[in-house]
């Protein structure tokens, strides 16, 4: 079950960062990490969020992980692109925030 205030922050990022393939988020039960970004063998990319976050690590999360999904087809982890991309996500959630 997604969060409405999620929900909210995906639309905008969508509309103002949209990524080259059709994005999921999903919030689930996990244990090793806050999210993940995955690509699927038919081109779809999954964002899961860990469920049981405080709202603003769960914004926080989504935002890293949005910065995979810009530029999954050139994966280098925490590299430059990740980080431009990260930063503009960021922004949006500041936009949202303020
Ligand atoms: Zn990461």
């Amino acid at each position: 079950m997604v969060p409405d205030y999620l929900t909210g922050l995906i639309d905008d990022l969508k509309a103002e960062l949209p990524t080259n393939r059709p994005v999921v988020v999903k919030v689930v039960p996990m244990t090793r990490a806050y999210g993940t970004t995955s690509l699927s063998a038919r081109g779809r990319i999954t964002i899961c969020i860990a469920a049981g976050l405080p709202q603003d690590q769960a914004e926080d999360t989504l935002v890293h992980e949005w910065g995979h999904a810009m530029h999954l087809d050139e994966w280098e982890d925490h590299g430059d692109a990740w980080g431009m991309y990260q930063a503009q996500a960021y922004r949006i959630l500041e936009q949202r925030r303020d």
